[in-house]
């Protein structure tokens, strides 16, 4: 099974920063040890030329100089400098090669992604570029007429790839996330379930198997790519939600049941994670990727 990962540096974010950077190495290193088909990955950077048909070349070169505006660099939540956008676009690449494995031996994972509140002309809540969309829009060249949807389990809407992806042929966007929560400013995706605030497994689980019946039977898709989340786990500091561990494995378990257990080819992606235990959030994300592997 094919894992993507970002180069081994770590981008420098002070101790008490909010996003747990640290995340995608430790996971990683758990997953060299504990997958047993694993084979890893670093990507090149995602081409200039790549994300211009998503992003703007303002916004990316204001991300690169390290140029936002206060206002901006406060709703990315990241320092913005060079170091970030090459970080950035690998973890991109690491999408797009994903999806092209996957398309060729059913399963694949990036050890990051899921950057799903970046838009085109900005980035909110730690993500810089929509590395779902950059993907989609690659693939619309490499297969014409592929139908793409994305799964996002993460416990925030992802608004910014429902605005990217919308009114695109062939893509459908599913998000199911907490109402009442991050970002304050929903956009209309193709299917979206919003959750109370504290929502318990049972409820979660009998929402997400329906969502995700709905979502395949509309959408037909010939990949899908499911930007998981850790961040639903009760003991997150952003998500609001309240899944327990065992209630984390069965989402899991019933997302790759119905989507590559009907032989779908299927991508795995992190999005997010913020757990009181910074090694608990690896762990979260590590686990994920062990119990697709079983899928593979
Ligand atoms: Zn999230």
């Amino acid at each position: 099974m094919l894992c993507f990962h970002h180069p081994d540096y770590h981008y420098p974010l002070p101790e008490e920063h909010p996003f747990p950077m640290d995340k995608f190495s430790r996971s990683r290193a758990m997953l060299e040890t504990e997958l047993r088909r694993g084979r890893f990955v670093a990507p090149e950077p995602a081409a200039w030329g790549l994300l211009h048909r998503v992003h703007r070349e303002a916004y990316l070169e204001s991300v690169r100089d390290g140029r936002l505006s206060e206002f901006d660099r406060n709703r990315l939540g990241l320092p913005d400098n060079a170091r970030l956008l090459d970080r950035c676009r690998r973890e991109t690449q690491g999408t797009l090669l994903a999806a092209r494995a996957a398309l060729e031996e059913g399963l694949a994972v990036n050890l990051g992604g899921g950057t799903h509140h970046a838009f085109a002309d900005r980035g909110l809540g730690f993500c810089v570029l929509n590395d779902v969309a950059v993907a989609c829009a690659a693939l619309e060249e490499e297969r014409p007429g592929l139908r793409v949807l994305v799964v996002d389990t993460d416990a925030h809407q992802g608004n910014g790839t429902h605005a990217l992806l919308r009114g695109r042929p062939g893509r459908f966007s599913h998000s199911i996330h907490v109402g009442r929560n991050y970002p304050a400013e929903k956009e209309a995706g193709d299917l979206d379930v919003p959750l109370p605030r504290g929502v318990e497994g049972p409820e979660y689980l009998a929402a997400l198997s329906a969502s995700l019946e709905e979502a395949l039977a509309r959408s037909k898709p010939g990949l899908v790519l499911w930007n998981s989340g850790a961040d639903i786990h009760r003991d997150d500091r952003f998500g609001q939600m309240a899944l327990d561990d065992a209630a984390v494995a069965e989402r899991d378990r019933r997302v790759l049941a119905a989507t590559r257990g009907a032989g779908i080819p299927t991508v795995v992606l992190y999005g997010g994670g913020y757990n009181r235990d910074r090694r608990r959030t690896a762990r979260l994300h590590a686990e994920t990727v062990l119990r697709a592997e079983a899928w593979a």
